[in-house]
């Protein structure tokens, strides 16, 4: 039966809980063992995919069309491990499906309360779907203190409890800062948040500290006696150069020993972190580096666009380059066309990254336009490759009124809504003004690559699978003006219907993608599309 790892954290929020489980989750899998993370997400949205990237960072999305928390990208990216719907759960999907049974009649007449009713669906959750695994790593989102929280703890204290000390262990993540004006590292701050957690009945059994400064022995003396953990156990976690660099550095703090040691298991040979040292060395000794601009919509909030920026990174690690990506607000442009060329013209790569809505739309076929005509690599992604075909259809097809119908009523609808397409569960129908959560064309689907293509060459191959969250399309009936003007549709589904990739058979680099590639790439096994893209950007990088 797996063993069970529950994650809390402390303090404040935004200590790198989601790195330390995905670290952690690493390091086990280094020492040979099965794993597998998911996330506890205590909102009431029933999955972030309404939410803002603004609000919530990114929407990750799994091969099985969940729409999820980012932190189960660096789950995924960090152990390779699929992530699936049944890996994040949040307060509202759990009361959704319990609200949904009583008024079903299900509960024949009792009282629906929180314990036992919700406590044991977050424990079935937790459990479900664990049999194969040595290791079931639950991180619990918030912050122990806050009243969303609380059910979340109960069902986990109660897992202890039925489970036992061997099966459970507990690690609570939380900040020791530094206070300038004493020069001094405070431990208060988790003592109470211990205090806290013991008060809920949860005993930390491995205590991880965020410092910015070397925690002394003393100090981690004193932690341990007020917190009733081992000295050893508490582990300090410094910030790192890097977050690829964040297991090999628990691993220097014993991390994966302590939390073996708390099972009980003595841990054998030492792990085989090879894949870690390779992709440091990497990091920190790149032979060249390119400048990459992104012309997006959420340019203010990194997280928004997570995936994407490890892809670069991890494009740049395939070439032993390091990125630098120019974070661009596609709005900008939409004051004035001599802006465009005197920011782009630096870039050796334009990338036109997925997004939402009208907002920027000009600015970022603008950037398509600049990069077609200079020949400067580009790369757009999902609405990005939807921008390359208003701009091919606008400056190379001579349809000056290309629009999508996503921005409003347009006589030229080069990009529309997508009303049906196959899946695996076969026809899908959407009606242009249904529900806005759950229902874009989510997930993994197929592909066929034209065996001539530039994409195939990059893929090696004609049939692929990538992950798509989309509403609109871009419209078959226009294909053959596009392809006149020069792009070519080297992707289409399966069964011919739906554009997945065009390209520019007369550009050095010029590919748009309707699906999202950056949520497959791994620091280990970086998107070939961005391995190529990157390689690209070099080449440009060595012309200018
Ligand atoms: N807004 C576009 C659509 O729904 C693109 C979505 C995206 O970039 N993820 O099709």
């Amino acid at each position: 039966m797996a063993r069970f790892i529950f994650i809390t954290g402390g303090v404040v929020s935004s200590l790198g809980k989601g790195l330390m489980a995905a670290s952690l989750a690493a390091l086990l899998q280094a020492r040979g063992y099965k794993v597998r993370i998911r996330k506890f997400d205590p909102y009431l949205n029933v999955d972030p995919g309404t939410m803002s990237p603004y609000q919530h960072g990114e929407v990750y999305v799994t091969d099985d069309g969940a729409e999820t928390d980012l932190d189960l990208g660096h789950y995924e990216r960090f152990t390779g491990v699929s992530a699936r719907q049944s890996d994040n759960v949040t307060s509202g999907r759990i009361y959704q499906g319990i609200i949904a049974k009583e008024r079903r009649g299900d509960y024949l007449g009792a009282t629906v309360q929180v314990i036992p009713h919700v406590t044991d669906a977050i424990k079935e959750f937790a459990k479900a779907h664990t049999e194969d695994l040595d290791f079931v790593l639950c991180e619990i989102g918030g912050t122990v203190g806050d009243i969303e929280s609380l059910p979340f703890i109960e069902a986990i204290r109660q897992l202890r409890n039925e489970l036992g000390r061997d099966q459970t262990v507990f690690v609570h993540v939380t900040l020791v800062p530094f206070i300038a004006a004493a020069g001094e590292l405070k431990t208060k701050p988790t003592q109470h948040s211990v205090k806290e957690l013991t008060a809920l009945g949860v005993q930390p059994d491995v205590l991880v500290c965020r410092c910015e400064h070397h925690l002394p022995e003393g100090e981690r003396a004193k932690i341990a006696a007020f917190c009733n953990v081992r000295k050893e156990a508490v582990i300090p976690a410094l910030d790192a150069k890097s977050i690829y660099e964040v297991p090999l550095q628990y691993h220097g703090e014993g991390l994966d020993f302590e939390v073996l040691r708390a099972f009980g298991i003595t841990p054998g040979l030492a792990p085989d972190l090879r894949r870690w040292h390779d992709i440091a060395d990497r990091l920190h000794n790149p032979e060249g580096e390119v400048t990459i601009g992104v012309v997006g919509k959420y340019v203010g909030l990194q997280d928004a666009y997570k995936s994407l920026n490890e892809a670069l990174v991890h494009g740049g690690m395939a070439n032993r380059v390091k990125v630098n990506i120019q974070w661009i607000d596609a709005e900008i442009f939409e004051r004035g066309d001599a802006e465009i060329a005197a920011l782009l013209e630096p870039m050796h790569g334009i990338l036109v990254p997925g997004g939402f809505g009208e907002r920027g739309t000009e600015g970022k076929i603008a950037s398509v336009r600049f990069a077609r005509e200079r020949k400067v690599p580009f790369f757009g992604i999902c609405l990005g490759m939807q921008m390359a075909c208003i701009e091919g259809a606008r400056n190379t097809a001579g349809i000056d009124e290309a629009s999508s119908t996503e921005f409003g009523a347009t006589g030229e609808p080069v990009v529309g809504i997508i009303t049906e397409w196959m899946s695996a569960e076969g026809l899908q129908k959407r009606a242009a003004g249904g529900d806005l959560g759950g229902t874009m064309r989510l997930g993994a689907y197929d592909a066929k690559l034209a065996g001539n293509s530039h994409v195939a060459t990059i893929y090696g191959t004609t049939a692929i699978s990538e992950r798509h969250r989309h509403r609109y399309e871009v419209n078959g009936a226009y294909r053959e003006a596009l392809e006149k003007g020069g792009l070519a549709f080297s992707g289409m589904s399966p069964d011919g219907l739906l554009p997945e990739i065009v390209e520019r058979p007369d550009h050095p680099w010029f590919i748009g993608v309707q699906f999202h590639p950056e949520l497959k790439s791994k620091p280990f096994d970086p998107h070939p599309l961005f391995a190529g893209f990157i390689a690209a950007a070099l080449q440009q990088a060595r012309l200018v």
